[in-house]
C-alpha cells in the first residue's frame, strides 16, 4: 500500500499499473525503464500541466478534429497508463485505434487489444495479420501498420513514441502528435505537435479539449493551428525547466 501523502503518490500509483501490465504480459520491461526516463523529466517540469502542454493540447485537438483519417497509435505503456482515455478520445474525435508494438509478438497485440476493448473500444486494428503494410525505411517490428489505420492516416496521435518511427511518419507527410516528458527526445523534436506532460494529466485534457471544440467551425480550428509553432513551444518547455532549476538552487541558497 504507497500512503496517500507520499509526496511522489501518483507517480508511485502509475509505476504499480506499469507493473501489473508487464505482470499481465504486455508492458515490456522496456516500457518500465523508458517510464523512469520519462519520470526524471516530470520532476524537472513540477510534475503538472504548465501552459506550453495547454497550447499543444489546443492544437491537438483542432488537428485530430480537421482530421480525415486520425489514427490513435496504443503501445503497452499507454494501454497500462490510459486505456479509459484512449477510448474516450477515439469517440469524441473519432478517430480509430491501433496497437503499434515495438516489440510486436501476437500474444501481446491480443492483450492490448484485450484491455482497450474492456475500457469500451468496439474495434482495435493493428492485430495479427491486420497490420499487412509497411512503414518504408524502419527496421524494427514498428514499420508494421494497419493498412486501414496509419498507413491511411493524415493525422497520429502517438503518445510515448519512439524517435525513428516519429520521424518515418513525419516523412510520409502525416501530421504527428506527440506527448512526450522530454523536450529533446527525437519524438519531441520531430513531431508536428508535442505535447510535453505526463500522458496521465494529457490525455484527459486532450478529451476535454476536444469535447469543448468538437462545435467550432472549420476556420476557427484552422486559425488554431496556423498560429500554433512548435518550436516556440518546445522552447517553452525547456526554458520552463531552466528557470525552475534556477528557482530551486536560489531557495536551496537562502534556506
Ligand atoms: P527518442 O527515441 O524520441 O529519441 P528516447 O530514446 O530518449 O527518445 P525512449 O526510450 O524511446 O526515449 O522513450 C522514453 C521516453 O518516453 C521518455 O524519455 C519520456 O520522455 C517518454 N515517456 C515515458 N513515460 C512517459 C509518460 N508517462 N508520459 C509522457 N512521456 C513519457
Ligand atoms: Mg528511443
Amino acid at each position: 500500500m504507497i500512503p496517500p501523502n507520499h509526496p511522489r503518490y501518483r507517480s508511485l500509483l502509475e509505476r504499480e499499473r506499469l507493473v501489473e501490465g508487464f505482470r499481465e504480459g504486455y508492458v515490456v520491461p522496456q516500457g518500465l525503464i523508458a517510464q523512469g526516463r520519462g519520470e526524471c523529466f516530470d520532476y524537472l517540469l513540477g510534475e503538472e500541466t504548465q501552459q506550453f502542454a495547454l497550447e499543444a493540447i489546443t492544437a491537438a485537438a483542432a488537428a485530430l478534429l480537421l482530421a480525415k483519417h486520425p489514427v490513435i497509435s496504443v503501445n503497452g505503456n499507454v494501454a497500462a497508463l490510459t486505456p479509459r482515455e484512449v477510448v474516450e478520445l477515439s469517440e469524441a474525435v473519432p478517430a480509430l485505434i491501433e496497437v503499434n508494438l515495438f516489440y510486436r509478438s501476437r500474444e501481446r497485440e491480443d492483450k492490448i487489444a484485450e484491455v482497450l476493448k474492456r475500457h469500451g473500444a468496439k474495434s482495435v486494428l493493428g492485430v495479427g495479420d491486420d497490420a499487412s503494410c509497411t512503414i518504408p525505411e524502419l527496421f524494427s517490428e514498428r514499420r508494421r501498420v494497419s493498412c486501414e489505420g496509419i498507413y491511411k492516416a493524415d493525422v497520429v496521435l502517438v503518445p510515448l513514441e519512439d524517435g525513428d518511427r516519429t520521424q518515418a511518419l513525419r516523412r510520409l507527410g502525416k501530421t504527428v502528435i506527440a506527448i512526450d516528458l522530454n523536450p529533446l527526445s527525437r519524438t519531441a523534436q520531430a513531431a508536428s505537435i508535442t505535447i510535453v506532460d505526463n500522458i496521465t494529466r494529457a490525455m484527459p485534457r486532450l478529451v476535454d479539449a476536444v469535447r469543448r471544440m468538437k462545435n467550432a467551425s472549420r476556420e476557427e480550428l484552422e486559425n488554431v493551428l496556423k498560429n500554433y509553432d512548435n518550436k516556440r513551444v518546445l522552447a517553452s518547455a525547456l526554458l520552463h525547466i531552466s528557470k525552475r532549476i534556477e528557482e530551486l538552487a536560489k531557495n536551496i541558497r537562502e534556506s
